[in-house]
């Protein structure tokens, strides 16, 4: 099991595919956070029906509603999970919520476009800026200068599909906005590494392998499993350091090309 060793953590689109994966193996660690903070845009709804049954189960995991494309719901959030850590920040925030929409060059619509980077890239942004005093927060309560996901952290759910000095490419051009979306979320993670460096906080991109997913399974058929993935990327932010702020991983920690 994974030597993540954080007090608090937030996921965004928590109730299923990867991001529940992950809170799942948050709350199995033997050193599990004291508070998992799951969000989803609908916590009522059919689709979140195993998030409230492992509520049930773990008095330590938080479901809170937040839709990552209206900024009111984010605030609503950042203002609930800040009333109740009381005096403590926020450690470890994963902007895990994505969507895929199937287009290639010629069928790629405004529409479609909008909706992918609202969700993708100005999603995790706004979540970001609204937590980021609880973060900052975080970072100031723990001891030290080297930044790790134990001190404070913003880990943003990337992909190898918007890696542009990757080889591959033809297996996934009928993700076009999708991987446009995925790029700028890579340059966005840059310049939050660059901008919050000064207040302890690490930043960087995961892409979590090729996952079976609703997602996963829609873009390309063969993949590994959800458990494996998750897996793999809580060991990568256990052994994250002051040298990887910034930088673009993959769930076994191998360096992404940009
Ligand atoms: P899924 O489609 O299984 O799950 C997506 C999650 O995001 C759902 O919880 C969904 O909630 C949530 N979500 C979507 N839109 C919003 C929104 N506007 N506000 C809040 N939540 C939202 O995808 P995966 O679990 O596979 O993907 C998770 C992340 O991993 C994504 O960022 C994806 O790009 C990335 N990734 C996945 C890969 C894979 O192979 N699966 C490969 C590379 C990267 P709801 O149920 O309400 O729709």
């Amino acid at each position: 099991m994974a030597g993540l060793r954080v007090c608090s953590a937030l996921v965004t689109g928590a109730n299923r595919g990867i991001g529940l994966g992950i809170v799942r193996q948050l709350l199995q660690m033997s050193n599990s956070p004291k508070w998992v903070y799951a969000t989803c845009r609908n916590p009522k709804g059919e689709r979140a029906q195993e998030l409230q049954h492992l509520a049930s189960k773990h008095p330590s995991l938080v479901i809170i509603p937040l839709e990552v494309t209206d900024s009111s719901s984010i605030q609503a959030a950042a203002a609930r999970v800040g009333e109740h850590l009381k005096d403590s920040g926020l450690k470890l925030l994963l902007n895990n919520a994505g969507i895929a929409k199937l287009n290639s060059l010629d069928t790629e619509t405004l529409e479609d476009m909008s909706q992918v980077y609202a969700t993708n890239t100005i999603g995790p942004l706004l979540v970001s800026q609204a937590f980021l005093p609880l973060l900052k927060k975080a970072a100031l309560g723990s001891p030290g200068s080297e930044l790790s996901c134990s001190k404070a952290a913003i880990i943003n759910i990337s992909s190898y599909g918007g890696s542009i000095g990757s080889p591959s490419g033809w297996d996934l051009m009928q993700a076009v906005s999708y991987r446009c979306s995925k790029a700028a979320l890579n340059m966005l993670t840059k310049c939050q590494s660059l901008g919050y460096r000064e207040h302890g906080i690490l930043c960087a991109a995961l892409h979590p392998g090729w996952v079976q997913t609703d997602m996963g399974s829609s873009l390309l058929p063969s993949s590994g499993s959800v458990d494996m993935s998750v897996q793999g990327v809580l060991n990568v932010l256990s052994t994250l350091s002051e040298k990887d702020t910034g930088t673009f991983l993959d769930w076994e920690g191998k360096v992404v090309p940009w």
